[in-house]
């Protein structure tokens, strides 16, 4: 089917700042939305997000650059192409930018246009969004893997300024046999930490992702309180649930490369890259967690490997700004042994082909994919149908309130229960 028109629109996040949405029509009169998504603890090494910084317009974050480069520069190459080639159409735009970085077109601009196709492709194929996605990766259309979601239900670091200075704190319900349950397991969890907090005295005020941020004074505070919440909530922790982190260390790490110090402000501590691997390995012994997100900062590649090479046969050692998506970081992760998991954001590279390339890549040396959200979101669901379609058998899409998050979660469920027999749970593939 041919694309008949592309329009895109500046729209708001779940922050309220300007994000990029895209309207896609197809000659038969098929009408798809999409939206891209927007970090705050971004990767210095993500492709561009492009934004105006006229300060007279949403104080600097506008992104009518960005709309006028799909309205004016993408839309007329693309309209008259056939939606179902996304490798096509997506190289048209990337030949279209020009850079490594989107720096021309911007990645807002251009995974708006790529998800939108997507979107598309699927509805001119008649087949549901997942199912094509899982066809673009070559995938089976017949059986479906089910991601196991990571919920981070205390925020901290840039998402919930004044809580710890580690950003997310999640929980992991292993144990559980199907999407639903896992919702509902985390839900319980999440409500009795909010009755724990309360009871503590604590706002149960969440953080940008819904996750509560009371100011706990500690990095371990939070780990304490989750381990109490699932007991509370009936589930055996490091049977049923676990726990998964992400520190996203490069926002407290001060220095360069991989000789700074991490700065644990909030305990009044400044640890090297060998005394944070001690911490994890101390956490790890005492509490159920088996997966640790950007433990070190983005260029402390020596202290990933360490890291690595100390836990990474027991627990899941994920790169999310050390590695932004993007094949050329993912394979040096590889060759440096720094890593074992990489962290999947779309608008980190900014095409769904690309961010298919960086998937196999990961996968062809034995890594796991965790997709993800950012920290600023939109009501687009593309998250969920995307992870079932890659079939990595992870998600982390944030806590059990704000519609942003939970959209993501509901439409999991309502895969899950169209396919029925043809879903099955993922299993996670480390032991503690
Ligand atoms: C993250 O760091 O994993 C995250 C989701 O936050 P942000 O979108 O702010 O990068
Ligand atoms: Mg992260």
């Amino acid at each position: 089917m041919i694309i008949k028109s592309i329009e895109a629109q500046e729209i708001l996040d779940s922050r309220g700042n300007p994000t990029v949405a895209v309207i896609l029509k197809l000659e038969d009169g098929t009408e798809v939305f999409s939206a891209v998504p927007s970090g705050a603890s971004t990767g210095a090494y993500e492709a561009l997000e492009l934004r105006d910084e006229d300060a007279g317009r949403y104080l600097g974050k506008g992104v009518l650059k960005a709309v006028a480069n799909v309205n004016d520069i993408i839309a007329p190459k693309l309209i008259g192409q056939e939606v179902t080639k996304q490798e096509e159409i997506d190289q048209i735009m990337l030949d279209l930018d020009g850079t490594q970085g989107k720096q021309n077109l911007g990645a807002n601009a251009i995974l708006a246009v790529s998800m939108a196709c997507v979107k598309a492709g699927a509805i001119a194929s008649k087949m549901p969004l997942y199912a094509y996605i899982a066809q673009l990766f070559g995938n089976s259309t017949e059986k479906f893997i089910m991601p196991i979601p990571m919920s981070n239900v205390l925020n901290g670091g840039k998402h919930a300024m004044g809580s710890s200075d580690m950003q997310e704190f999640m929980i992991f319900p292993l144990a559980a046999e199907s999407v639903v349950e896992a919702v509902r397991w985390n839900a319980e969890i999440f409500h009795h930490l909010g009755k724990i907090l309360q009871e503590k005295g604590w706002q149960k005020t969440v953080g940008d992702e819904g996750g509560y941020a009371p100011p706990l004074g500690t990095n371990e505070a939070p780990l304490q309180l989750i381990m109490q919440a699932i007991e509370v909530a009936g589930y055996k922790p490091g049977e049923e649930v676990f726990i998964a982190l992400d520190p996203a260390a490069s926002e407290f790490y001060e220095g360069e490369g991989e000789t700074g110090y991490y700065n644990l402000k909030t305990e009044n501590k400044k640890l090297s890259n060998s005394e944070m691997v001690k911490k994890y390995q101390q956490w790890v012994e005492q509490y159920p967690i088996v997966s640790i997100e950007d433990a070190l900062a983005e260029d402390d590649w020596a202290g990933f490997s360490q890291l690595t090479k100390a836990l990474g046969r027991q627990i899941q050692i994920m790169g999310d700004d050390l590695l932004v998506t993007n094949p050329e970081r993912i394979q040096k992760a590889i060759d440096r042994k720094a890593a074992n998991s990489v962290l999947i954001k779309l608008n980190q590279i900014g095409s769904v082909s690309e961010t298919i390339r960086a998937i196999k890549l990961a996968q062809s040396a034995g890594w796991t994919c965790v997709v993800s959200h950012r920290s600023g979101e939109s009501e687009d669901t593309f998250i969920a149908d995307f992870v079932v379609g890659a079939g990595t058998g992870q998600i982390k899409t944030g806590s059990m309130c704000r519609s942003e998050r939970v959209a993501k979660y509901n439409r999991l469920m309502m895969i899950e229960r169209e396919l029925g027999d043809k879903a099955k749970m993922a299993k996670f593939p480390f032991k503690k």
